[in-house]
This record gives structure tokens, C-alpha cells and sequence, in this order.
């Protein structure tokens, strides 16, 4: 279960502060997939990044199956991020020097959850699932768009995370390939009853979700209640 209590994020902006994210009580229990929306500017990035723990809050605490993660000094949250987190990132992050096969090797290395013997074998068989099995050594660059999405997924999943994180993961491709990368996203989060947290600002995207969390910038500060959680 991943839980926020009283969470803020402030950025200093030259002289004044911003208020980026306020989340007053966030509860996502195991297997949900939850639609995280707002305009562009109203924290969905920021929000993910704290949930990864790629950025601690200003205040507040950030909780995952008993784990403070807003607590754990740098180097054990680097660890803790490479076993529980997938992220697909708004602009891929894939390496564009290696094959997308070696893309997933290398996200394996980190976590140590996929024994090493096993590991060719699993990042094959997840590559051919998003449709990629004939395009293994091909290098990020060499696919559009959509493939390359769907390898950010697949390494997003890779080390069956308990937390799955897309940012805007569809805003970058027409409708079918939008629609597919989402249906990939629930389908793999599913099979490893993973929360699914997807950022969008896309309507349709929106509404296959069950849960939505708004996100709103009154005078750039966002504001998350309980009683906001769920939406009709
Ligand atoms: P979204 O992903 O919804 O577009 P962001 O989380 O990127 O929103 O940004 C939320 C707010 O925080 C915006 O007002 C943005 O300008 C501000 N912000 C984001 N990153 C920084 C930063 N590194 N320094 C200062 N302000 C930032
Ligand atoms: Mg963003």
C-alpha cells in the first residue's frame, strides 16, 4: 500500500517559492490503477518524482509497505527504486546506444530481482509480448515512437515493480498507439498486481480509469484531499 500524508513540495523560483504539489492524504492500495490528472504545471511530474523518490518532499511523509521512503538516505532510495519502481518516463530515458534488449539487461542489473540466468530469457519474452520479438537488437532510434513507448514499458515492468509510474506515457502518439501502450500498461501491472499510477491530461485516457485523481493549480498550488480521491 502506498500512502502520502501531509506531503509538500516546494521549488525555490529565483526569489519566490512554489508550491508545486500539496497532497493532504493519498491512500493507493496493491493492483489499483489510478488515472492522475491535470493541466500541464499542476505537479503530476513532481508528484511521480516523489513517489519514486527521485525527489524527497519539503514536508510530509512519503509511505510504501511499511517503508518511509521520504526518510531512507540517497543510496538505499537509489536501491529501493530499482527493485519497487517502473517508470516510464514523459521523454522515454531510453539508452540510445544500446540494442532494446540491453536496455532491459541493464535496468536488471540494478535491481537484482530477476536471476541473472534467467534474465535474456525473461527481457525476451517481455520485448516479444509488447510486440517487439523480431526488433531485440535494434536500438531505440531505429523504432517510432509507439515501439519506443512500448519498450519503456517493458522495462517499466521488468522487475515486476510494486509500483508502476507513466508519465504522460500517450501524449506523444496518435489515438490506436495511445490506446495500445495503455492497454499494455494495465494488462502488465495486472498480471503482477502492481499499482498503476498514469499521469494525463487526456480525457479519453482519463476515462478508463476507474479511480481519477485531479489535480488543480489555484495560483500554482496543488491541493489533494481524501475526499477528492474518488471521482463518479
Ligand atoms: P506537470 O507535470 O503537471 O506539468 P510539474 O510537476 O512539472 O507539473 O510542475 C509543477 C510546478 O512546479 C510548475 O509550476 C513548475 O513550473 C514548477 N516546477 C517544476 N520543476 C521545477 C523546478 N525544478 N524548479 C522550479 N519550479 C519547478
Ligand atoms: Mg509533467
Amino acid at each position: 500500500m502506498l500512502e502520502l500524508n501531509q506531503v509538500c513540495k516546494e521549488y525555490c523560483d529565483g526569489s519566490r517559492q512554489v508550491t508545486a504539489v500539496a497532497v493532504d492524504s493519498l491512500t493507493i492500495k496493491a493492483g489499483e490503477q489510478v488515472a492522475l490528472v491535470g493541466p500541464s504545471g499542476s505537479g503530476k511530474t513532481t508528484l511521480l518524482h516523489l513517489i519514486s523518490g527521485l525527489l524527497i518532499p519539503t514536508r510530509g511523509e512519503i509511505t510504501f509497505d511499511n517503508v518511509v521512503v521520504s526518510a531512507m538516505p540517497e543510496v538505499w532510495r537509489d536501491a529501493w527504486r530499482a527493485k519497487t519502481i517502473g517508470y516510464v518516463f514523459q521523454k522515454l530515458n531510453l539508452l540510445n546506444s544500446l540494442s532494446i534488449l540491453d536496455n532491459l539487461l541493464v535496468a536488471m542489473s540494478f535491481a537484482h530481482v530477476i536471476p541473472r540466468t534467467e534474465q535474456q530469457q525473461w527481457a525476451s519474452r517481455l520485448l516479444t509480448q509488447v510486440g517487439l520479438g523480431d526488433r531485440l537488437h535494434s536500438r531505440p532510434q531505429q523504432l517510432s515512437m509507439g515501439e519506443q513507448q512500448r519498450v519503456a514499458v517493458a522495462r517499466a515492468v521488468v522487475n515486476k515493480p510494486g509500483i508502476i509510474l507513466a508519465d504522460e506515457p500517450t501524449a506523444s502518439l496518435d489515438q490506436e498507439n495511445g490506446l495500445r501502450v495503455l492497454a499494455l500498461l494495465c494488462q502488465m501491472a495486472e498480471e503482477a498486481n502492481s499499482i498503476l499510477l498514469v499521469s494525463t491530461h487526456d480525457t479519453q485516457i482519463m476515462k478508463r480509469f476507474e479511480r481519477v485523481i485531479p489535480l488543480l493549480q489555484p495560483e500554482r498550488q496543488v491541493v489533494i484531499s481524501a475526499a477528492c480521491n474518488r471521482l463518479a
